[in-house]
């Protein structure tokens, strides 16, 4: 007797938000070594276009420049 109750069991959200805005996760690869790395670009349109960023590469270390529509706010990490 009694009344059975069924436990609901939510899904657990996997998306990231950095401080309240989206990162676009992009793929890159390395000039030099052509290891592929990816990184995480930010998404908010107010902001001007910043043209060349650079970054380090997660295999060989060398700098390089990276052409992205906005700010890089994560990574570099393996692909
Ligand atoms: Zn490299």
């Amino acid at each position: 007797m009694g009344a059975r109750v069924r436990a609901q069991i939510g899904l657990i959200p996997t998306l990231h938000r950095v401080a309240g805005m989206t990162a676009n996760e992009m793929t890159i690869e390395c000039p030099r070594c052509k290891v592929r790395q990816k990184i995480h670009v930010a998404m908010r349109s107010e902001v001007a276009p910043l043209g060349s960023q650079y970054m380090f590469c997660i295999n060989c270390k060398s700098e390089f420049d990276v052409k992205v529509p906005d700010k890089i706010v994560g990574g570099p990490f393996p692909a």
